[in-house]
């Protein structure tokens, strides 16, 4: 069942297109990343979702029915805004229970409920606390219970983690995966920072320039990136020209390598992608191609080694650490070499 739906939806601000023909579909329970550079439309797709603006074309559906035209709050969506936007004067309880109180819940169930979404943040017993008392983590996590505590189907996230640090972003990265899966709420959630979409998503929505460039799960986006943006945007990557001889043979470098991928036409110009960490160093003599080390980076888990063939820099990411000057040989194993459509 699709909880969300977008089809056909573009924007225009003053006559510029920030989002064009945008098709998107988000599954009931799903953990969807709107992944992109700053300025990529993200921030204006979420608020459609939310009913904060309308699409200048296209249509918003909510579990099948059409919604472009219902107001934020007739929807049973809820918001995490980049900025908290917590209430300063209300301590920690009145902030949670604000939403509640406008709809006349029963005092009693409104504790109840004040209580439980304290528990599921980790942070019982801060009810009286002030914002200002509190941390930037906490904080969020006052944010991310005070939309659950109205239940909505579907939580909307901006970059909820951007003014953290970078330990606490990567632990309330965890804690927010496990919290979705615990509640069970469909969670659209917006980053630029790829390696949080990784972590974090079932889906990711690659976007450029108002546009879609690719929709999959982390391990389809990085293994199989679409096109030379998103290859290049999520991690590293050599890309190099190839042609297609036929199913399972590329050509690139010179050279004719096995791969795994078919159905590109015969002699068809493409674009093959390798990524550092793919690349195998091995003496002279077994590689499939050779090189000379350029320069060499200590980056902590790897080496990072840029190495000159006749026709291209390759970036190797290895354990295995050859000085500048070395030659080396390198091989690729066929599912290692990836075949994208040139465009
Ligand atoms: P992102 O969240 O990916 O950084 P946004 O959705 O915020 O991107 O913005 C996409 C584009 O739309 C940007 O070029 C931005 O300047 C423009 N934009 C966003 N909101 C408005 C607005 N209210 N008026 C005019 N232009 C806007
Ligand atoms: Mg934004």
């Amino acid at each position: 069942m699709h909880i969300v739906e977008l089809k056909n939806v573009t924007k225009e601000f003053n006559g510029v297109t920030v989002l064009e023909d945008i098709n998107l579909y988000i599954r009931e329970n799903e953990f969807l990343t709107l992944l992109g550079p700053s300025g990529c439309g993200k921030t204006t797709t979420l608020r459609i979702i939310g009913g904060f603006e309308e699409p200048t074309k296209g249509t918003v559906l909510f579990e099948g029915k059409d919604i472009t035209e219902v107001p934020p709050y007739e929807r049973q969506i809820n918001t995490v805004f980049q900025k908290y936007a917590l209430f300063p004067h209300l301590d920690v309880y009145d902030n949670i229970a604000f939403g509640l109180k406008i709809k006349k819940i029963p005092k009693d169930e409104i504790s109840k409920r004040v209580k439980e979404m304290l528990r599921l943040v980790n942070l019982q017993g801060f009810e009286n606390r002030t914002i200002d008392s509190l941390s930037g983590g906490q904080q969020q996590r006052i944010a991310i219970a005070r939309a659950l505590v109205n239940e909505p189907k579907v939580l909307l996230l901006d970059e909820p983690l951007g003014a953290l640090d970078l330990k606490l972003r990567k632990d309330m990265q965890i804690e927010l995966k496990n919290m979705q899966k615990r509640v069970g709420i469909t969670f659209i959630y917006v980053t630029h920072d790829q390696e949080e979409a990784l972590t974090m998503s079932d889906t990711i929505v690659v976007m450029d320039k108002g546009r879609i460039q690719q929709i999959g799960t982390p391990v389809d986006i990085y293994n199989e990136p679409k096109n030379a943006f998103v290859a290049e945007f999520i991690g590293e990557s050599n890309i190099i020209d190839g042609i297609m001889h036929e199913d399972f043979l590329v050509e690139f470098s010179g050279k004719n390598f096995k791969c795994v991928d078919k159905g590109f036409s015969k002699g068809e110009d493409i674009e093959v992608v390798i990524r550092p960490e793919d690349i195998e160093i091995v003496s002279v003599e077994n590689g499939s191609l050779n090189g000379v080390v350029d320069s060499v980076t200590f980056k902590g888990v790897h080496y990072e080694m840029i190495v000159k063939s006749s026709d291209f820099d390759w970036m190797i990411h290895s354990t295995i650490m050859k000085p500048v000057g070395t030659e080396i040989g390198m091989t690729v194993s066929p599912e290692n070499i990836h075949i994208m459509k040139k465009v």
